[in-house]
């Protein structure tokens, strides 16, 4: 079949937004969401979306949709990822607050910057997971491209 430019251009239109040129993020100023507004609602514990309702059903059980604007959140995959970011995270804080009690001539044994380590961690295992959720909620990741695209008056 003979190649014809006019008929390549026209077919894009149909992909998915992820095949166009353009990426995932629409054109569309009114589609478009930032991501940084969207990870701190999360790593406040309210819907990315809205950021008005609680994101949590429970511990570090996501809401299936938000209360308030019915947004579909199942669509996340934080779960995995969540305890080493929160894990990594506290270490900075623990390697910074090790390093200022050295200073002051603190001496702490190795156990207790360990359990404070572990406390550190689990206390960040919501917020870590809350802003993951939300950064895949802006970049319309795993599902939320899908639900994005069925309802394209929400942005
Ligand atoms: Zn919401």
């Amino acid at each position: 079949m003979e190649y014809d430019r006019t008929m390549s251009k026209a077919s894009t239109r149909y992909l998915p937004r992820q095949s166009r040129p353009g990426g995932t993020r629409p054109r569309n100023p009114a589609l478009r969401r930032p991501w940084l507004p969207a990870m701190l609602r999360g790593l406040r514990g309210v819907c990315p979306a809205c950021g008005e309702a609680a994101l949590y059903a429970s511990g570090l059980k996501v809401v299936k949709t938000c209360a308030r604007c019915d947004e579909e959140l199942y669509h996340h995959r934080a779960n995995r990822i969540s305890l080493p970011v929160a894990a990594f995270v506290a270490l900075q804080l623990v390697a910074l607050l090790m390093s200022l009690a050295h200073v002051a001539g603190l001496a702490w044994p190795l156990w207790a910057w360990g359990g404070l380590w572990a406390v550190a961690t689990a206390a960040l295992l919501r917020p870590a997971k809350g802003a993951i959720v939300g950064l895949q909620w802006a970049l319309r990741l795993h599902g939320f491209q899908y639900a994005a695209m069925c309802r394209p008056r929400r942005p």
